[in-house]
């Protein structure tokens, strides 16, 4: 999933001054599951903006909706009653979230109510931990599940490094050591000599470091409907 974190009421309400129709609308998927942005902390944060306006003597319009993804038009259309009210939108989606709604909407101010952080995993409730940084070019395969592009803080493709000691990352002491997690997983599942390859140096134009990327899919591109299990 990809996670974040509600931005302080003080920069949200910032952005919003001076509008009369402030709509805060959520995502129902990833920022939801992260506790961040979904229809609780868009009602949460409506609340708290129309608390803050009345203590200041401002008087104005602030709702809430929710809609299932904001990266998908069609969910997006959804909302179109409430965008259409509204004179400015705090999208606590991701950036996604935020970027599609400005493409789908074009004449409508959209402004972020959410830090996108990263791509991610539940590890128990209320902690949320990084493990994908999209890189394009996966490697997972061959460091036994752990990715050495996230887990270690130098994302380096044939570790460890030399600051390694008894489990610990050098770079921060209180997190493991991402390459001694790939070592501990290669050894549990038998692939201990994986560590003889040596990774050839990365691809980086797979990763956005290439420019912005697109995901194609031919065969469905142009059609509206996808027979079910086409590949
Ligand atoms: S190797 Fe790349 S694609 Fe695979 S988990 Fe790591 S960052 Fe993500
Ligand atoms: S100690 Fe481990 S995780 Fe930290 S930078 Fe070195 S190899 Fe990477």
């Amino acid at each position: 999933m990809i996670t974040g974190d509600r931005k302080p009421l003080e920069e949200i309400a910032a952005m919003v001054e001076g509008f009369e129709r402030v709509l805060i609308l959520g995502c129902g998927t990833c920022v939801t599951v992260c506790m961040a942005g979904g229809e609780r902390e868009a009602e949460e944060t409506a609340l708290a903006l129309r608390l803050r306006g009345r203590e200041r003597g401002v008087s104005r319009e602030i709702w809430y909706a929710n809609v299932e993804r904001q990266c998908d038009e069609e969910f997006l259309q959804e909302a179109v009653d409430h965008v259409a009210r509204a004179d400015v939108v705090v999208s606590l989606a991701c950036g996604c979230g935020v970027q599609h709604m400005v493409t789908v909407f074009p004449d409508l101010i959209v402004y972020p109510g959410l830090n996108t952080t990263f791509m991610g995993v539940t590890e128990e409730l209320g902690v949320w931990a990084e493990r994908c940084l999209g890189c394009g070019d996966c490697v997972l395969e061959r460091t036994g599940g752990v990715c050495p592009i996230t887990r270690c803080s130098k994302s380096l493709l044939n570790g460890p490094c030399g600051g390694s000691a008894d489990g610990a990352c050098e770079v921060d002491k209180t997190i493991p050591c991402g390459w001694q997690l790939i070592i501990d997983r290669l050894e549990a599942i038998g692939q201990l000599q994986r560590l003889d390859e040596v990774l050839p140096p990365k691809d980086w134009s797979k990763s956005h470091s290439g420019g912005p990327r697109f995901r194609i899919r031919e065969d469905v591109r142009g059609t509206d409907d996808v027979e079910e299990g086409a590949q």
